[in-house]
């Protein structure tokens, strides 16, 4: 199946009890034993079934099972938010005492989590300097169990070299983590490109409209744990926590999401809701053409921008003098995700000004909704960090990111311009500033 019609069928075909052809809401929380026998069972993994619904739920293996198809992975598991499946992800494959390299250029919650939380259970972060893969390749060392990219860089609009870094991942006997959010398997499908397990934030261009908070994590199933067990102990040891289980052994392939489910998603219970999963699935119906319109309307925004006065740079990977056009064309055909940042003319001062000024396109800190957003990074979402470490992850402080929507484009543009307008008027700002991200 192609992924617009994965998108609207894969994993469920009819309730078998009621022949629903819309994915019911299974809204419960147990399920019912046979026996003692039968439960026994279950808790033992010898037969499949559900249990109880921190750990799974039939609506939600609906959604685990599109979004694995999706990917052309082997397996998904859903959570509640996309942190927590960037969480669980990099968790489920590292001791205390050991390290992953990431590239700097992050989701700003991702950069936190890495290098703030992730110490604290003695677990370190080592970044590649501007994400390249010969630096990616320089910051690994014999305790890194694991590499860390965006497809898309959020916001920095980066484009990761994924076949390159999985190259170098698999050199070392380590797996490539790609979170896919912004470029979204139907502009990319990283496991092509090498990436044994993808994360995302289903909150995003998945759902599609703002309403729904969700994440995923999918794992390819081509990393052979069973070959790495010095490396990769937890899947190939007995684990005390669940009764003695080898992972790898009852698994196999599916070892590492096996593990993730019945260790963190069990015992931290970052549990998706039925319902959530319903409203999921129902935005990624229509995902393939949201897309489409995402990224029809971003180049014309991009466009408008650049031969506008008024703007000192525009970030966009589909320009061809964008270093990342290369990239561009290789990973995602061309076509570039609708998340662009740029800057006003006349800096920071005007950058407010004109973020203030804009009507129809939204303030907020989302991205990937139908409709139009703008935020300011370096007073929200990369708010936390200090202004080197903004720099390195490709925010300036005039920075302007725009998740471009699926309205008409004439009121999209008209609303940038009047918003310019409104930067300029009835001012002297110095217009001379030409910052280069
Ligand atoms: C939003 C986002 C996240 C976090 O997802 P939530 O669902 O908000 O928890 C992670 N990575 C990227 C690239 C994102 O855009």
């Amino acid at each position: 199946m192609f992924p617009e019609t994965a998108a609207i069928h894969a994993g469920y075909e009819a309730d078998p009890f009621t022949r629903a052809v819309a994915v019911p809401i299974y809204q419960t929380v147990s399920y019912g034993f046979d026996s003692a026998e039968h439960a026994s069972a279950l808790f033992n993994l010898e037969v499949e079934g559900h249990r109880y619904g921190r750990i799974s739920n039939p609506t939600t293996s609906v959604l685990e099972r599109r979004i694995a198809v999706l990917e052309g992975g082997r397996e998904a598991v859903c959570v509640s938010s996309g942190q927590a499946a960037m969480y669980f992800a990099v968790m489920n494959l590292v001791e205390p005492g050991r390290n992953i390299v990431s590239v700097p250029q992050l989701y700003g919650t991702t950069h936190t989590l890495f290098s703030h939380m992730l110490p604290n259970s003695g677990v370190t972060t080592r970044f590649a300097e501007n994400g390249s893969p010969e630096a990616v390749s320089a910051q690994i060392n014999a305790d890194t169990r694991a590499i860390y990219c965006e497809t898309v860089g959020n916001p920095a609009g980066n484009i990761t070299d994924i076949g390159a870094i999985a190259e170098i991942a698999h050199s070392h006997h380590i797996p490539l983590v790609v979170d896919n959010t912004v470029a979204t398997p139907i502009l990319c499908r990283p496991i092509e490109y090498g990436a044994d397990i993808v994360v995302h934030s289903l909150t995003k261009f998945l759902g599609g409209h703002g309403t729904i908070l969700g994440g995923a994590v999918v794992d390819a199933g081509n990393f052979a744990w069973e070959d790495e067990a010095e490396r990769f102990p937890m899947f190939n040891l007995p684990d005390p926590s669940y009764h003695g289980l080898i992972y790898h052994q009852h698994f196999g392939r599916g070892a590492y999401l096996g593990r993730l489910r019945s260790v963190y998603l069990r015992t931290i219970g970052a549990t998706l809701a039925p319902l959530s999963a319903f409203l999921l699935l129902q935005g990624i119906e229509t995902v393939a053409v949201r897309v489409d319109r995402h990224v029809e309307n971003a180049g014309q925004v991009a466009r408008f921008l650049r031969d506008d006065p008024r703007v000192a740079w525009v970030n966009y990977a589909g320009f061809g003098d964008s270093p990342y056009f290369p990239l561009a064309q290789r990973y995602l055909g061309g076509r570039v995700p609708s998340l662009l940042t740029f800057g006003v003319a006349g800096g920071y001062e005007a950058g407010v000004r004109f973020y203030d000024a804009l009507k129809l396109i939204r303030r907020v800190v989302n991205l990937g909704d139908s409709k139009s957003l703008a935020c300011h990074p370096a007073s929200t979402t990369h708010r936390q960090m200090s202004t080197q470490e903004q720099l390195s992850a490709g925010i300036m402080p005039e920075t302007i990111r725009l998740s471009i929507g699926i309205e008409h484009i004439d009121d999209i543009i008209e609303d940038l311009d009047q918003a310019l307008t409104a930067a300029f008027s009835s001012t002297t700002l110095d217009t001379s500033v030409e910052a280069v991200p």
